[in-house]
């Protein structure tokens, strides 16, 4: 008797359990590729098919091969063009004749579609964070070396000069046309990331992905439902560790992106020098903040935001985001505080014994 039935669930049984497991297997998949100087790693809970996956790849590699400025890792891409062009049509002129306001001093270049809707969007994030947010930073970032693998800090003659150079408000992007002032670079680092993510959505979407979440060197983006119904779960990471979390934001979509003083820095004289510049002094932005993490729909927005939010500080970063309908922040300060925005009281856990909670932040 046994025997038989050992027979009928190895025949029958065994092959229903396999295919079980296969087909829950089969609906989720994942797969990540280095681009955009960080990992980009997607994962699909319901929907669409692995092929797709890398076709999304390939489109994320031409966004890199479009908007990056590294030196080493590309000769050529259209942005590096417009910033050598930009250079060379100020090469005759000494930096002190050089004055906006003349026509004469600006230069228009052609973008694609593609690259007008980023600048035209980190435009639009200069406006609201009063120059917090600066693409034009470029002129100074390019000093400090971040990209290059050759940090150092430069002169104070080097940053007045590169200063100079640094004006969102010069910039402006008509139809798929910039108008740059002559000597000015754009940099969209702090948005790039962004706004691949949310291509990637789109493609996703169209690919009739349901549910996914996606991850640019963390830059989050999660929609639609988990089968559970429960919200998804998001660790913000504890400053410098990169497998610890302070704590756990529930979200039900959206995108959150978080800058932060330690992903790229260097120390010199035992001071440490990150990559997000105050426009105003072309020094990293220089506050109590170790972390700033934005929640939005968006996520070029989350992305722009968070470092043009950093830039401004707690005090004006949170006034700031408390004015905005769509935006929510978190932020974690050096004396191991977390600070929320009002929208997400009840949507954030601590998950780190030494953070707390700021007064008046519950
Ligand atoms: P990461 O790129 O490390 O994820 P962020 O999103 O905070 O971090 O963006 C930082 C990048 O943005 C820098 O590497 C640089 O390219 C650019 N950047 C630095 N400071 C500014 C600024 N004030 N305004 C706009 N872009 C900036
Ligand atoms: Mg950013």
């Amino acid at each position: 008797m046994f025997s038989v039935y050992k027979k009928i669930f190895c025949i029958i049984v065994l092959p229903i359990i396999l295919f079980f497991f296969v087909s829950c297997q089969s609906k989720e998949y994942s797969a990540s590729r280095l681009l955009l100087g960080t990992s980009v790693f997607i994962r699909v809970f319901e929907g669409g098919t692995e092929q797709a996956l890398e076709d999304i790849f390939a489109r994320v590699q031409k966004i890199e091969e479009e908007m990056s400025v590294s030196t080493d890792d590309y000769e050529q891409t259209v942005l590096l063009d417009i910033n050598r062009q930009s250079s060379l049509a100020a090469s005759t002129l000494g930096l002190a004749d050089i004055d906006y306001a003349k026509e004469e001093h600006t230069k228009v270049y052609e973008l694609s579609e593609e690259l007008a809707t980023v600048i035209k969007e980190g435009l639009r994030i200069s406006q609201e964070t009063d120059g917090a947010f600066d693409m034009t930073i470029a002129s100074a970032l390019r000093l400090w070396g971040f990209n290059s693998g050759e940090s150092l800090v430069p002169s104070q003659r080097e940053l007045d000069e590169a200063l100079r150079l640094v004006d969102w408000s010069v910039a402006s992007v008509d139809q798929n046309q910039l108008r740059l002032g002559i000597g000015q670079s754009i940099d969209v680092g702090g948005i790039a990331k962004g706004y691949a993510a949310d291509i990637v959505k789109k493609l996703l979407q169209e690919q009739g992905v349901k549910t996914a979440i996606l991850d640019f060197g963390g830059n989050i983006v999660v929609f639609g439902q988990k089968k559970s119904k429960e919200t998804w779960k998001i660790g913000i990471q504890k400053p410098y560790i990169t497998d610890e979390i302070v704590a756990i934001l529930s979200l039900a979509e959206g995108s959150v992106v978080t800058s932060g003083v330690y992903e790229r820095y260097f120390e010199k004289d035992g001071k440490e020098y990150f990559h997000i510049l105050d426009p105003k002094t072309g020094y990293p932005a220089d506050n109590d903040l170790l972390s700033v993490t934005l929640v939005c729909d968006t996520s070029i927005q989350a992305d722009g935001f968070s470092t043009g939010v950093f830039v401004l500080g707690l005090e004006k970063g949170l006034a700031f985001v408390e004015g905005e309908d769509n935006l929510e922040a978190i932020f974690i300060t050096r004396e191991k505080t977390v600070v929320l925005s009002s929208g997400l009281k009840d949507k954030v856990e601590l998950a780190a014994e030494e953070y707390s909670f700021a007064a008046g932040s519950l």
